[in-house]
């Protein structure tokens, strides 16, 4: 895609766990040399490290419920104002609630508006996947659905593990948190000139084309109609 000049490529990734958020963004993002900033990741990150907000964070996210809006709007303000998001950037699991997108709106006053693209991927295929889904013990990386059996990551070599709230009831519990909480977002977002839905299902390789392709369409749309965020 042919970055438009002056205009800032704000996307915004929904969907239900599983759907492939997080390697789609991860993709595009580099693809398009933008910083790709995805909630869960800081949230390991600190929890890793074990900093006061990894900490206070740890049960919440292994129960499978979401961390305080207020905390999650607090990271992603301090993230959005660094200057790496000027030329755009790519927001990986937040917004995740109403009052996280409301926030989000106000900290865009002035900024180019925000594409955003929603995966949609039958409940089955997403309890089928999150149950297979290893990532790396080292660095975080996501491994390619398929790639688990090696044990091993592509990327540095650590160790591939299960997310430890990829297990059976912690993944029950975060779709039902998804469908009560994140999914009245779809409703929230849709009725803008810059809301996308494509289908999850298919291989990931169609699934990075039809992205790019719906924040194309949805950057054009808001060209036309003049839209600001
Ligand atoms: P993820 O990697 O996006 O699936 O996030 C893993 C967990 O981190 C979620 O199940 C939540 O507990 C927490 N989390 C990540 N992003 C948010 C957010 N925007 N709001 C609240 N909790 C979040």
């Amino acid at each position: 895609m042919r970055k438009r000049a002056g205009v800032a490529l704000n996307v915004v990734m929904l969907g239900p766990p599983g759907a492939g958020k997080g390697t789609q963004a991860e993709r595009f993002a580099r693809t398009h040399g933008l910083p790709k900033i995805s909630t869960g990741d800081i949230l390991r990150e600190a929890i890793h490290a074990d900093t006061p907000l990894g900490r206070s964070a740890k049960t919440t996210i292994y129960s499978g419920a979401l961390v305080g809006d207020d905390v999650m709007i607090g990271i992603v303000g301090e993230r959005l104002s660094r200057p790496d998001t000027r030329p755009g950037f790519v927001l990986d699991g937040f917004p995740r609630t109403v009052a996280q997108a409301e926030a989000l709106d106000r900290l865009m006053a002035g900024r180019d508006p925000l594409i955003i693209v929603e995966i949609v991927v039958p409940e089955a295929e997403l309890v089928r996947r999150l149950g297979t889904r290893m990532i790396c013990e080292h660095c975080g990386a996501n491994a390619p659905i398929g790639d688990g059996a090696t044990g091993v990551c592509a990327r540095c070599g650590g160790r591939l593990v299960q997310r430890a709230d990829d297990n059976q009831a912690v993944v029950i519990e975060r779709l039902k948190v998804y469908h009560q909480q994140s999914e009245p977002l779809v409703e929230y977002f849709k009725v803008r000139p810059t809301f996308r839905s494509i289908d999850g299902a298919q291989p990931p390789d169609r699934v990075a084309a039809d992205l790019a392709a719906a924040i194309e369409a949805a950057g054009n749309g808001a060209l036309r109609q003049g839209v600001r965020g």
